[in-house]
């Protein structure tokens, strides 16, 4: 049976879900959310950061890679060229800085509003983000990531060893001290999917849980709508990609160009609940640590390519834990609950993928956030929700557009593989 909207998003994780409830506000458009959840959907398996500044210099995911590295990040101090991968710490360009900050400061207003008109509460909580220093060579990148941010200089605050203990009575004696960025705080992410999620079905959203998209229906270079395999066509006036680490498998049936989104492996563990060991989040050169509402501490997380493999593995586990206790060595006597890995959808310059599509009508990118889609997921919202209702948008998305890569079609990539 045939079902027509407006408006069709293909993946409901954190950022279909937030695309569903931005557009479901104004009421005037027919949407679907459709998803099926697969094995390493990045958006169950996050820390749930809001670390804006943090990850814009690089004290995310790949951090625990810093030993490793050391030689590149002596050289990336030095302001020399340094192998530039995933895994190697280094400084976003300004358009993610601006893409990061915007989308963190919307989120004060955006938990009273699901709270107040959805009754969904994803646990924000303002807490700061260290970076716990250890050694000179902490203190070396500490004093680059500053000098490279001088416009968010009243975001940023250098706390000496007494200040550290005093802030967080629990962090090693090992510790010399800190930088803080102020505006990084943290949420739940399953919970802010959640909420996104169910604000979007009391606004009017249909939902299509389980429900797999498995092709693109066209009417010459425009796109029509989408073929599933348990409910049928849904036509639609747009379609929106928010497939994660699977949306080059859309593209490529949207657009004929497989868009470069591939998964990036993270591990990840989870303490059973303490009482409150943490005021804020820690991030060091081996793993963060963030304490969660309910008391559970996640520690994480490692940066892989590995494909769609999403097993937990016993050397990558060990490394965070000794990171953990290194850095909280009361963690040494606790019990760990779970351990899990979540494919983050990676992007070559680590920038998310959206917008239109070159010769292509009806079909808009929303993918390719990497390891901050749960911070960047309020302002991706905003940003689709004002290209599909032709508005003017808060930034400018060029830098994030998919004719930024030399995208090669499908069919040029089959024509190489049969020569
Ligand atoms: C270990 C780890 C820690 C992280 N920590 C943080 C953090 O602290 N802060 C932060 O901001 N970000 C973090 N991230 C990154 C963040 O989780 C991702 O950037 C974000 O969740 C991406 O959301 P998404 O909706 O694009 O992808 P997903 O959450 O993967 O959602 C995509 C959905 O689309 C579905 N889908 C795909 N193809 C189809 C299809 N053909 N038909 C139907 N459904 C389909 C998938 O099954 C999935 O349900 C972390 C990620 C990992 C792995």
């Amino acid at each position: 049976m045939s079902k027509f909207y407006d408006v069709v998003i293909a993946g409901g994780g954190v950022i279909g879900a937030s695309i569903a409830y931005q557009l479901s506000k104004r009421k005037n458009l027919k949407v679907a959310l459709i998803d099926a959840k697969r094995p390493g959907n990045a958006t169950r398996a996050s820390a749930g950061g809001l670390w804006a500044i943090g990850e814009s210099v690089g004290l995310g995911c790949g951090v625990i890679f810093f030993r490793m590295m050391s030689a590149n990040r002596k050289r990336a101090t030095q302001g020399a060229a340094v192998a530039v991968d995933a895994s190697t710490p280094h400084i976003l360009p300004p358009s993610f800085f601006e893409f990061a900050l915007q989308s963190n400061a919307l989120y004060p207003a955006l938990h009273r509003e699901l709270v107040d008109n959805h009754g969904m509460d994803f646990k924000f909580e303002k807490t700061g983000l260290k970076f716990v220093i250890y050694d000179d060579e902490d203190r070396l990148y500490a004093e680059h990531i500053v000098g490279c941010i001088p416009h968010l200089a009243d975001q940023v605050r250098w706390l000496d060893q007494a200040a550290l203990r005093a802030a967080e009575p629990s962090v090693s004696h090992e510790a010399r001290g800190a930088l803080e960025f102020l505006c990084d705080h943290q949420v739940s992410p399953f919970r802010l999917a959640d909420a996104y999620t169910e604000g979007a079905r009391q606004n009017g959203v249909e939902m299509f849980v389980n429900t797999n998209v498995t092709g693109v229906l066209h009417h010459g270079t425009r796109v029509t709508g989408v073929q599933t395999a348990e409910a049928g066509v849904f036509h639609c006036k747009t379609l929106i990609n928010a497939a994660g680490a699977w949306a080059a498998d859309l593209s490529e049936w949207a657009t004929g160009v497989r868009i470069p989104v591939k998964p990036v492996k993270g591990q990840i563990l989870l303490t059973e609940r303490l009482p409150k060991l943490l005021n804020g989040c820690l991030t060091t050169s081996d793993c963060y640590v963030a304490q969660k509402d309910n008391g559970e501490i996640l520690i994480g997380s490692t940066t892989e390519d590995k494909g769609f493999d999403v097993s937990t593995t016993w050397p990558e586990i060990a490394g965070l834990v000794q990171g953990a206790v290194r850095c909280l060595p009361e963690l040494a006597d606790i019990n760990l609950k779970r351990t899990w890995a979540g494919l983050r959808p990676g992007s070559p310059d680590e920038l998310p993928i959206l917008g239109p599509m070159r010769g292509v009508e009806g079909y808009l990118n929303a993918c390719g956030h990497f390891r901050t889609g749960v911070l960047t997921s309020a302002i991706t919202g905003v940003l689709l929700d004002k290209l599909i209702n032709d508005e003017a948008l808060p930034l400018d998305i060029t830098p994030f557009l998919a004719d930024r890569f030399e995208v090669a079609s499908a069919k040029e990539e089959r024509a190489l593989e049969i020569a």
